[in-house]
């Protein structure tokens, strides 16, 4: 017959297994822990790195922005010497003398200073003189409001009206130092002949009084240098931006208005950026910890394996324990009773039969060879108990010399009477004890079958115990079955023979 699936055989009081191991489970934590802490250093990183970006960017359009006022307020200080000087006054204001504005002033403001575009604007925005380099032009027009020329005219206007100051004769205007030029001259970008331009106006006034200015309009002289590529070589000299240049009437990094705030166009140059040089540092540190955060919980996983290993190994053995026969190794009282109850619950769709044994003249063993010899016959015989009855059904040990079997595998009285006849040839053989004496001893049976004899596992036990005192009181090494309990002469009786003929 084969194997079959036994239910009771291994009770499993642990019931319902976790369905992910602690191990699995500590290594999956911290597998998400890493995952965290790399992700977070990555995010900090990453803010990091943009802020660093918007710094640097920051501070390089300060450092733009500051040359480009330094630049214009050198263009205003380079036209002082010559804006705030009596002889200017007397020969362009007082007197317009061509050959001084041609040979002196225009001269000097191309060959000393630089200024490649020189213009002279009288009251009422009449354009008195335009000078390209040291090339001048004395012809006449009157520039209109919104031309950005006239603009800064009309702020340098208003700052020499700030500080105008009556003298002796006219006026004058209170003199300021060169670091305060912004508050008689105005500069800015401005667009002339279509090129956008760096520019700077101051009105034309005496310097030491020796001469006055009449009442009315200051004539103003502009100072203008085209944003061209001589313009931003001596910009970045300092600031050494690579790329930089200007884009007329383009959106860029740096964006250039006029005095009536109209935009001329912008600075574009390759942006610093700081922030990629993070990544150097946070790639490796996240690897560094994610390593050592995989080898800890590498380490910490397999310690808890072992030891989860090692626990459940031991709850296996202590289950086992708890359920066997230390003696015998059969199935203990406790093991087959609940095994017994199950197969009662079943009872419906599996009808079973109990055999009750209990060896005969066990008591002279134990009194002639000694406890340990007795030992040694209980576990003689379980082992022959157990290759008996195979497949057929579970067998326990539930008292000094008493063994059950739950058989299941059948339950009629043929099959059952064949199975009982081997067990009583089987334990009958002589046992040798480790002495090497040979001793004898037999087995009486008494076989129940529910649901006939009994339905529940109590009466079906005590039927079959029934039955195994029949057997005794019919002489020993017998069997009896419980169906013929009623009817039995208990003292003649010997069914072991008749059935096993029967089944035979
Ligand atoms: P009967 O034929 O009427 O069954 O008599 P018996 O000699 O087999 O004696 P009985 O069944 O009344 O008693 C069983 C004896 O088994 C009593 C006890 O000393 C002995 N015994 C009980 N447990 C153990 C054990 O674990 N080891 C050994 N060696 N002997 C045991
Ligand atoms: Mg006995």
């Amino acid at each position: 017959m084969p194997e079959r699936m036994r239910t009771w055989e291994m009770p499993n009081e642990a019931g319902e297994r976790p369905r992910f191991s602690l191990p699995f489970l500590v290594r999956a934590f911290a597998l998400v822990l890493i995952g965290l802490s790399a992700l977070s250093l990555f995010f900090v990183g990453s803010i990091a790195s943009h802020k660093a970006d918007e710094l640097a960017f920051d501070k390089q359009l300060v450092l733009v922005d500051n040359a480009i006022r330094d630049r214009q307020s050198l263009m205003a200080r380079d036209q002082l010497g010559l804006a705030r000087w009596d002889r200017s006054v007397e020969r362009i204001v007082l007197d317009f003398r061509q050959s001084y504005i041609e040979d002196e002033f225009v001269e000097s403001l191309w060959h000393d200073f630089g200024h490649e575009r020189s213009f002279l604007v009288g009251p009422g925005g009449r354009l008195l003189m335009t000078a390209w380099r040291d090339d001048v032009d004395f012809a006449e027009r009157v520039l209109s409001k919104d031309e950005g020329l006239m603009q800064l005219v009309d702020l340098a206007i208003a700052r020499h009206n700030t500080n105008r100051i009556a003298i002796t004769g006219g006026f004058s205007q209170r003199p300021v130092q060169a670091a305060r030029i912004h508050e008689i001259a105005a500069y800015g970008f401005v667009e002339i002949d279509g090129t956008p331009m760096i520019a700077s106006a101051m009105a034309i006034v005496p310097d030491d009084g020796a001469v006055a200015l009449p009442a009315g309009a200051p004539v103003v002289l502009v100072s203008a240098h085209p944003v061209d590529a001589v313009f931003i070589n001596d910009l970045n000299a300092q600031l050494e931006l690579p790329g930089i240049a200007f884009r007329i009437n383009e959106d860029g990094l740096l964006q250039i208005f006029d005095v009536g705030n109209r935009m001329l166009g912008s600075f574009i140059w390759t942006v610093e950026k700081p922030g990629a040089d993070i990544w150097s540092v946070v790639v490796p540190a996240v690897v560094l910890l994610c390593g050592l955060l995989l080898t800890a919980s590498f380490v910490l996983g397999r310690y808890i394996s072992r030891l989860s290993i090692r626990l459940e190994e031991s709850e296996r053995r202590n289950r086992e324990l708890a359920h066997r026969d230390t003696l015998s190794g059969l199935a203990n009282r406790l093991s087959f009773d609940r095994a017994l109850n199950e197969a009662a619950d079943r009872l419906a769709h599996a009808p079973f039969a109990v055999i009750a044994g209990d060896l005969d003249r066990f008591k002279a063993v134990n009194d002639q060879h000694g406890h340990a010899a007795g030992d040694v016959v209980i576990r003689t015989v379980a082992e022959r108990l157990r290759s008996a009855v195979g497949a057929y059904g579970l067998v326990g040990r539930v008292g000094g010399d008493e063994f059950v079997i739950l058989v299941d595998a059948f339950r009629d009285r043929p099959r059952l009477a064949l199975l009982a006849q081997t067990i009583l040839t089987s334990v009958s053989r002589p046992i040798m004890l480790p002495s090497g004496t040979l001793v004898d001893v037999g087995i009486s049976l008494g076989i129940a079958v529910a649901p006939e004899n009994g339905i529940s596992a109590h009466a079906i036990m005590a039927t079959a115990d029934r039955s195994l005192y029949a057997s005794k009181q019919g002489g020993r090494g017998r069997v009896f079955f419980a169906e013929d309990l009623d009817t039995a002469n208990l003292h003649e009786t010997d069914t072991s023979s008749a059935d096993a003929a029967n089944a035979a």
